[in-house]
């Protein structure tokens, strides 16, 4: 029933064809606008999915969420909040913008506080490769299967990546970050080319959503406390400049990432992940916002709704 359902729901947003791949890095222009799938993962295992959802993508911005976790439970939470915020920016996710007054990232979503929490993940002192390891083994495990990197992402990406790296030294002017800066910009954008699928991405949701417990594999990821900090960034900052519009009309923590993948974690229920690469004008795949505007609506899945 539930592949029906998804099944029915492509269809529907399937005829929708607006917006434009992420032109700011070659390789994601590329890609084939068409592919859409969704996957639903339960937090008792199940997991059901319609369309593309064993196509790989990278996981671009979907890192984010994850890396703040791990780093949250490397370092504590007192470290991190010393470093990056918690405050909505109301921003686009590349705005070269600081925190007034104590020189932070406004929040971990945003690339600033991505940057500055990808150099967070793993304990004090790791050589920039050791931390991409430890943040691959962290994915890794929150999505229970071995998770590769795509190194013709990454080159493009780092051919373009100007903003990136003038974040970066902004934050190392303000001592936010340390060391070598650009070495911090090549993990971070290392992170962002893993390759998921739809379906990694839906358990990846759901182990946040099952306490930090991956339902698949059993595993304990990371910690309660940490999870619950997680969605809250996620629900108040996850979709950028359009996280009032999401947080409104959808209701469920997201976080959305520039290859077209798209996630939701709904406490205690459901992950839920869809893969369309056309995008909005904030970054957000088209395709992917209906369909989550669909199951919202659908299954009374909005956290302010009783359900
Ligand atoms: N790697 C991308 C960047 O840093 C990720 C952006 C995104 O998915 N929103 O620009």
């Amino acid at each position: 029933m539930i592949p029906d359902y998804l099944a029915e729901a492509l269809g529907e947003v399937a005829a929708d064809t607006t917006g434009e791949t992420a032109g700011y890095i070659p390789e994601l222009a590329t890609a084939d606008p068409e592919r859409l799938g969704a996957a639903f993962a339960m937090v008792d295992g199940e997991v059901y999915g319609a369309g593309d959802i064993d196509t790989a993508f990278t996981i671009q911005s979907i890192s984010k969420p994850f890396v703040y976790a791990l780093a949250l439970s490397d370092r504590g939470f007192d470290q991190v909040l010393a470093k990056v915020g918690v405050e909505p920016s109301g921003e686009a996710f590349n705005e070269i913008s600081l925190e007034s007054g104590t020189g932070r990232p406004l929040n971990p979503m945003i690339n600033a506080g991505a940057i500055t929490t990808h150099s967070l993940a793993g304990p004090e002192g790791l050589q920039p490769t050791e931390r991409v390891e430890r943040i691959t083994d962290g994915l890794s495990a929150f999505a229970g299967r071995r998770l590769k990197m795509d190194e013709s992402v990454h080159a493009s990406e780092m051919e373009h990546a100007h903003r990136n790296l003038a974040i970066a030294h902004m934050l190392g002017s303000h001592g936010v970050l340390t060391g070598d800066v650009q070495a911090v910009v090549d993990g971070y954008i290392r992170q962002c080319s893993l390759l998921v699928t739809a379906r990694d991405l839906a358990i990846m949701a759901a182990t946040l959503a099952n306490r930090g417990v991956n339902p698949l594999s059993g595993e304990r990821v990371v910690p309660e406390p940490v999870v619950r900090q997680v969605l809250s960034v996620m629900f108040s900052c996850g979709m950028y400049d359009a996280a009032g519009d999401w947080a409104t009309q959808v209701g469920i923590p997201a976080k959305s990432g520039v290859a077209g993948g798209l996630i939701g974690a709904l406490p205690g229920q459901i992950g839920i992940a869809t893969f369309s690469p056309r995008l909005d004008s904030h970054g957000n795949s088209v395709r992917g916002v209906s369909l989550f505007e669909r199951f919202s609506s659908d299954m009374g899945l909005h956290v302010m709704e009783v359900p």
